[in-house]
């Protein structure tokens, strides 16, 4: 895990102080990054729509999914407005490669790891999004179905 992630992450775990000032420059770095406010993802990106946050940082915020299929369903989003896989840009694989660290982290501490997860991204009408801003499911706590499709 990397050392890094460590100090940001659990708002329970670390001083109030500093948990509110990563809320704060969390929600600053939204604003800068083209939110749409007519997103609800967006929304709870910067704090003004309710949702159960367990991770947020300077370019990602991991939430519990409203309509939960498993034991563990939690999303990973862009803090910046993407609105699908189609819309990413070169400057935002870093985010992504980000993404898979943050859902490896947060796996860990549903302590899911061992038993296993799945890591879903829907793109477009096909792909089932439902939510048009770029979203990753982490899903686990129960054996999948497979095949999918
Ligand atoms: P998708 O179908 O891949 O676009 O997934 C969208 C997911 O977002 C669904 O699993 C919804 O249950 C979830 N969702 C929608 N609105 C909210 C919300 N306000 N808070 C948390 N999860 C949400
Ligand atoms: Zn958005």
């Amino acid at each position: 895990m990397d050392a890094h992630l460590r100090p940001l992450m659990f708002s329970g775990r670390i001083s109030s102080v500093k948990a509110y000032a990563i809320h704060l420059f969390a929600r600053l770095a939204a604003l800068m990054n083209k939110m749409n406010p007519d997103c609800t993802f967006c929304k709870i990106v910067a704090g003004t729509s309710p949702a159960t946050i367990l991770y947020h940082d300077e370019q990602v915020t991991a939430f519990r999914d409203l309509h939960p299929v498993a034991p563990t369903h939690i999303l990973i989003v862009p803090n910046k407005h993407i609105e699908s896989v189609n819309e990413l840009e070169p400057a935002d694989e870093v985010t992504v490669g980000h993404i898979f660290s943050v859902s490896r982290m947060l796996a860990e501490h549903e302590g899911i790891d061992s038993s296993g997860y799945r890591i879903i991204n829907n793109t477009g009408v096909h792909g089932g999004q439902t939510v048009f801003h770029m979203h990753f499911h982490l899903i686990g706590g129960q054996r999948m179905k497979h095949p999918m499709g």
